[in-house]
């Protein structure tokens, strides 16, 4: 990090209960916090004033992008009514005189060595404290060191061959001369359309007598409609300030806003343009990312704004190849840090403006006159290089930090940073992050995740204070779930895809990661608290008052899975069990109708098949047209606990196996109970197999290769089938695929004590299902129990099992039991699952890396080589 000079103050070694790196937005609030707890605290910061951002960035044009409204500090209540901000978007200018106001109200200056850069910091393990080093000389030990240096803090460099050579002026966007720049009647260069790209263009523009922009990539901007603030937001703060910024803190982005319920790919056009054209209007960010609700996750529905987006700039750029080199078009809309302009496309229309496409017409160098590209030498009076910054790891890294052990944190982080909250990371005790990796900030607005910051770490201090302990560092456990679950958020997402400074793409070398937490500000805000509220989970703190440490998981269920839950508790739907079985049937026929429908298949044909007792119903789902065929069979049985469930409850994850198999599947709609009770089904089961076995040639199979697959009830009565099959000395079964299935009806493993209340299938539903399937004295036969029963020479199995099921250690067992008794088993753990969401197709799309590990082992059970599956990465 470079210094700004300033007055050199003199080399200090002293004793700090704190330090705080960073004087912006975090480092002033994080040192107003510690003076509230009545610590000593030392502030440095490079710059030589406060400011952080808004110090350096004085680039022309540089504004805010989240409203003023709503980008600013909520702890200090007079601040608020002191400050008006002049426009909605405001300048920079402004912005920084605003945070000189807030540090010289709470006197904060005089905790902070300006011009001030702190090159190292080394854990002290016999002492317990950190001793920090600057580039002035000082030597401050402390027991706590507060990382506020920024995620947007590290300019990029230029990475230009012969970018020194240059004899013209050269300027930086992140690093803008304080008296300003002239460039009348210059010929400018700006490299880079990012952000500070977008906001300067229009402005160099109307000063320069020629300006040339070189563009990489191009960025989807939409207008700022700058002007006053919005009226109705001041209204609605100067009612309710408090319930306003309360609001702000539970809402995802950071912004006070109802997220919409309307999916993209199902609008109707009318509606998608008039959402649209609203949120285009209405000018802000998080409105026009928040047109369907779809739009992050879905390629469909991100291609509908994305492609409203490029009409947009076709309409406002004259020259249509300029127009079409300016559409963004390799990435999806939001997967990159959109942009608020003024003006910027309409710039290109000026007859000295003139738009350089790199991918076409490459950088070959920078010369002493100015820039040489694979078609043409250019001449200029000044280059601006607009590239971006080494994106929230840049600045931590910049330190040389080495925790316990001399364990250095860029060695640490260099397969990528790994932290827990985005706020610790284990081995560097007492390190705190302030809008670290693996936090909303970027993503949100981030003065409210600041803010919450800030607060935890005050408030974790004091209550380490009050318990008697000084030190406090992740255990690992709990780090690596946290990192998992970052990433799991990121996997449902559009996002990694992208080419991105989230990502890390942009510094040649970064690890790509996505590097914020998606999740959500208020998703996060609840597991922070929660961390607090169960004693600090995940945690190891060591001090007088003891050595606690409380290890796990704060959250391992996957997150689409966790919404799906909330959204049903919100239903308030009667629990099944207390339900009669046709109420249950009619409830799940309802709510199946409102599901999507799963992939598309060649053929869905409807027929039956004589069963012991009378004819049973079959959906035959082809991959490939009859005429591509044969292609194996799996004869598949529903779930639903042998009471519920039809060919239309499992439709979705049918028409799934089959597409991403490419098998025939033959679902069965055997005998339910309590109509007809034990064996029935198992019966119904066997007696399918033996018929698909003996007609597999006209139903389009491959002789020979029939598997069975059931999911729950249907993986029981699967397995049963093979039990039979075997006793009976035929059909042979290729394999067997066995969803979260009942395997036995004790109820009484670990997975009921932790999972048998809260996630669809209850202990008290488990047991409605055996009460209405069989009696007690027949629970334990094996067409009842397999896992009771021989499991020699079974087909070969794959066993899926989900974290949060009841069933989950019955499925492992008959896994290991199958093991041991010699029968080949592939177990597929759905990390983070419940019983049920495998099941939701198209709904839950952190299931489907899962059921593409179902098709790949239902095609392992085939021999030959399987045609008309479809690629697994094309189906969500
Ligand atoms: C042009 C621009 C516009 C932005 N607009 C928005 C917006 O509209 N909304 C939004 O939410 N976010 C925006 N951001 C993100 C912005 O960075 C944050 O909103 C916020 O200002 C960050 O505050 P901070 O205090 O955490 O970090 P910073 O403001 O980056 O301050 C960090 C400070 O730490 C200092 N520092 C770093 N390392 C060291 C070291 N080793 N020794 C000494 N000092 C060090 C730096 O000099 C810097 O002054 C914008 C960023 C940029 C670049």
């Amino acid at each position: 990090m470079t210094r700004d000079s300033g007055t050199k103050p003199a080399a200090v070694s002293a004793q700090f209960d704190a330090v705080v790196v960073g004087a912006g937005f975090s480092g002033l609030y994080m040192l107003y916090q510690l003076r509230q707890l009545g610590m000593s605290a030392k502030g440095f910061d490079a710059a030589a004033d406060v400011g952080g951002t808004w110090y350096w960035n004085r680039y022309p044009g540089a504004r805010c992008d989240i409203p003023t409204t709503d980008y600013a500090y909520s702890f200090d209540p007079e601040l608020e009514k002191e400050w008006i901000w002049s426009e909605k978007y405001a300048t920079q200018p402004e912005i920084l005189d605003y945070l000189r106001l807030a540090a010289d109200r709470h006197g904060l200056r005089s905790d902070i060595e300006f011009s001030t850069t702190v090159t190292s910091a080394h854990w002290d393990e016999g002492e317990n404290r950190w001793k920090i080093t600057t580039d002035r000389g000082n030597e401050i030990w402390c027991r706590y060191y507060i990382m506020a240096s920024g995620c947007l803090s590290i300019p990029k460099s230029a990475e230009i061959e012969g970018a020194g050579q240059f004899a013209g002026q050269v300027y930086f966007t992140s690093q803008w001369p304080h008296e300003g720049v002239d460039f009348t009647g210059q010929r400018v260069a700006v490299i880079g359309t990012g952000s500070s790209g977008i906001q300067s263009i229009p402005l160099i523009a109307r000063q320069a007598s020629q300006l040339t922009v070189f563009q990489r990539t191009p960025n989807f901007s939409i207008p700022a409609h700058n002007g006053p603030a919005p009226a109705e937001r001041l209204v609605q703060l100067s009612d309710d300030r408090d319930g306003y910024r309360h609001a702000a803190r539970w809402s995802r982005g950071g912004i006070p806003a109802e997220p919409t319920d309307v999916l993209g790919v199902t609008a109707s056009e009318d509606v998608r343009r008039e959402r649209f054209e609203a949120a285009w209007d209405q000018g802000e960010l998080f409105g026009i990312l928040g047109v369907f609700a779809d739009q992050g996750v879905n390629p469909d529905s991100n291609d509908i704004v994305a492609g409203m987006i490029r009409e947009k700039i076709r309409l406002a750029v004259d020259d249509p190849e300029t127009a079409e080199a300016l559409c963004p078009k390799d990435h999806y809309f939001g997967t990159k840090r959109p942009c608020l302009d003024t003006g910027y496309f309409e710039t290109y229309n000026l007859p000295h403006v003139r738009l350089v496409d790199l991918r076409k017409q490459p950088i070959i160098r920078i010369t002493e006159e100015g820039i040489d590209t694979a078609d043409q030498s250019f001449e200029f009076d000044a280059i601006v290089y607009a590239t971006g910054f080494d994106a929230m790891t840049g600045a931590l890294a910049a330190v040389d930090v080495t925790g316990r052990g001399g364990l250095s944190l860029t060695e640490k982080w260099a397969p990528g940073p790994s932290t827990y909250l985005g706020l610790m990371t284990a081995g560097f005790p007492n390190l705190f992050m302030i809008t670290g990796p693996g936090s909303p900030s970027v993503l949100s607005n981030m003065t409210v995740s600041i803010e919450q910051h800030v607060d935890w770490v005050a408030g974790c201090l004091r209550d380490m204070r009050d318990a008697g302990f000084d030190t406090i560092e992740p255990t690992a456990l709990a780090e690596s779930g946290w990192d998992e679950h970052v990433r799991d958020c990121a996997a449902i997402t559009l996002h990694p895809t992208a080419s991105s400074w989230y990502m890390g793409a942009n510094v040649p070398g970064k690890p790509r990661v996505f590097l914020p937490y998606i999740g959500g500000v208020n998703a996060y805000r609840q597991a922070c608290d929660d961390v607090v509220s169960q004693g600090y989970l995940g945690f190891r703190r060591t001090g007088r008052g003891g050595d606690q440490c409380r290890d796990g998981v704060i959250r391992s269920m996957q997150p689409d899975v966790a919404m799906v839950l909330e959204i049903m508790a919100g239903l308030g739907l009667p629990p099944i069990q207390t339900l009669s079985a046709g109420d249950a049937r009619a409830l799940m026929a309802a709510a199946a109708a409102t599901r999507p429908p799963g992939p598309e298949v060649a053929e869905v044909t409807d027929g039956v098949m004589p069963g012991p007792g009378g004819d049973l119903p079959y959906r035959l789902y082809r991959p490939a047209a009859a005429d591509q065929g044969p292609h194996p069979i799996v004869v598949y049985f529903h779930g639903g606990g042998w009471v519920l469930g039809d060919l239309d409850s499992d439709d979705p994850l049918c028409r799934d196996l089959c597409a991403r198999s490419g098998a025939v599947v033959v679902s069965v709609n055997y005998r339910h109970a309590p109509e007809a009770r034990f064996p029935a089904a198992a019966q119904d089961a066997f007696t399918a197999v033996q018929w698909v076995d003996a007609n597999t040639v006209s139903l389009g199979g491959i002789p020979g290769q029939v598997a069975v697959a059931g999911w729950s009830a249907g993986g029981n009565i699967a397995t049963v089938a093979c039990h039979l099959a075997r006793d009976a000395g035929g059909p042979r079964i290729a394999g067997q695929l066995l969803i979260n299935p009942v395997v036995e009806s004790e109820m009484m493993r670990q997975s009921y004590a932790e999972n048998g209340d809260g996630y669809i299938l209850t202990t008290a539903l488990m047991r409605w299902f055996w009460d209405h399937y069989a009696d007690p004295a027949e629970r334990g036969d094996p067409r009842a129990a397999p896992l009771l029963g021989n499991l020699a020479d079974l087909p070969s199995a794959c066993i899926v099992t989900a974290d949060f099921d009841p069933l989950r250690d019955e499925g492992v067992a008959y896994a290991r039991a199958l093991d041991a008794a010699g029968v080949p088993v592939r177990h597929v753990r759905a990390r983070g699952h419940t019983h049920t969401s495998l099941t939701m197709v198209g709904i839950v799309i952190s299931g489907a890396p899962v059921r593409a590990q179902m098709a790949g082992a239902l095609a392992d059970f085939f021999p030959a080589p399987v045609t008309g599956a479809v690629s697994n990465s094309s189906i969500g």
